[in-house]
């Protein structure tokens, strides 16, 4: 086993851990605030440089989605990135567990792509630092409540409406985010246009939830007033910026902006995009409020800090006569300091 820590200019503090099971790199972005807290991805990915690419980015985006919401946590992430698949999944997680033991604290985690709530309580019986383990088996749809809040305050803000009755609103991704905000969204008579590359969970949108289906250039019409990535990331990239013709982008999906310079764009081209970072926090306020009492109807509540946080980046966006992000990034970059 071979444990390699190394300081970054682009984060505090990046380990890279390999063993004959497993290979990982947690990257710590930023202590400034708290313990990091991010999740755990298993994604294979070729060599180990890559990884720590990918890994980096996504550990800064958590620094920025626990200040945005003024959790108690810094931002970090793991990604498992080649793994023995001969040996049982409970080893892998063990071993994981005692790195994390190692760590004192610095780093917690949480499930996240190919990682589960089970495999955090599996975890939890070995490190304190698994968290978004949920008692009694409650986990609620926090990051889809949460995108239904940004989306709300957006729809006050720029449609002028309380209502989201008759707005049309474009899903693309209809995933564990995705799915639940559609069922939401149909619950305040919203139509929502759907598209996902599984045609299953379209067809249970379409015939349980009555949502509208559609293609992937649906997304571009000049009938959508709010267009929600929840898929995967990049929707917004150098082919597709000037195509949107919605009024306002707020999605759950991590990474909407290829890149940072694409938000000016849309600016200039009076579209409100909210950042990502702030649309889908609900799920780390739901992580930060785990333990024995852990009750629905008070995370929903904390969960509304979105709505709140989004007005008034909207409002001050306005006055500023600039984006949402930078006026989010701001705020963020004054807490950092
Ligand atoms: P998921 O894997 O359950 O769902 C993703 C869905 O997107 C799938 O149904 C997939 O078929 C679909 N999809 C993939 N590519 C597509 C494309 N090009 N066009 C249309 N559909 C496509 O994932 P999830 O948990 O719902 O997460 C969705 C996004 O939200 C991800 O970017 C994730 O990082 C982010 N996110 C999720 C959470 C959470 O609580 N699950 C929290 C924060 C951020």
């Amino acid at each position: 086993m071979e444990i390699k820590i190394f300081k970054g200019k682009d984060f505090y503090k990046a380990v890279s851990y390999k063993s004959e099971n497993l290979k990982l790199w947690i990257v710590i972005h930023s202590t400034k605030l708290g313990p990091a807290l991010g999740g755990c991805r298993m994604l294979k990915v070729d060599n180990s440089f890559s990884a720590l690419k990918h890994v980096a980015l996504l550990s800064k985006a958590m620094t920025y989605k626990n200040a945005v919401v003024d959790l108690p946590f810094g931002g970090g992430k793991t990604l498992i990135y080649d793994w023995n698949p001969n040996v049982p999944r409970e080893t892998l997680l063990l071993e994981f567990s005692n790195l994390l033991n190692s760590l004192k604290g610095e780093y917690m985690t949480a499930d996240d792509v190919n990682t589960s709530v089970k495999d955090m309580e599996f975890m939890r019986n070995y490190t304190p630092y698994a968290r978004g383990v949920y008692y009694k088996g409650t986990q609620i749809p926090a990051t889809s409540y949460g995108v239904c809040m940004a989306i709300k305050a957006a729809a006050k803000e720029v449609l002028h409406t309380d209502s989201l009755d008759n707005i049309n609103i474009f899903i693309q991704g209809l995933g564990k985010v995705g799915y639940n905000f559609a069922k939401m969204l149909r619950a305040e008579n919203a139509n929502v246009y759907v598209y996902d590359i599984n045609k299953d969970i379209m067809n249970k949108c379409i015939e349980e939830l009555d949502c509208i289906p559609s293609d992937p250039n649906g997304m571009f019409s000049n009938k959508i007033d709010i267009l929600s990535p929840c898929a995967l990331g990049n929707t917004i990239n150098d082919d597709t910026v000037h195509m949107f013709k919605a009024k306002v982008i707020a999605g759950g999906a991590n990474n909407q902006l290829q890149s940072r310079k694409l938000d000016n764009v849309l600016f200039d081209r009076g579209i409100t995009y909210i950042p990502d970072f702030l649309c889908n926090s609900g799920g780390v306020i739901d992580v930060d409020c785990e333990g024995i009492n852990y009750c629905p109807d008070y995370v929903y509540k904390r969960v509304g800090i979105i709505y709140d946080k989004s007005t008034d980046f909207l409002k001050k966006a306005k006055e500023n006569k600039t984006s949402v992000l930078t006026v989010a990034e701001d705020y963020v970059l004054n807490k950092l300091k």
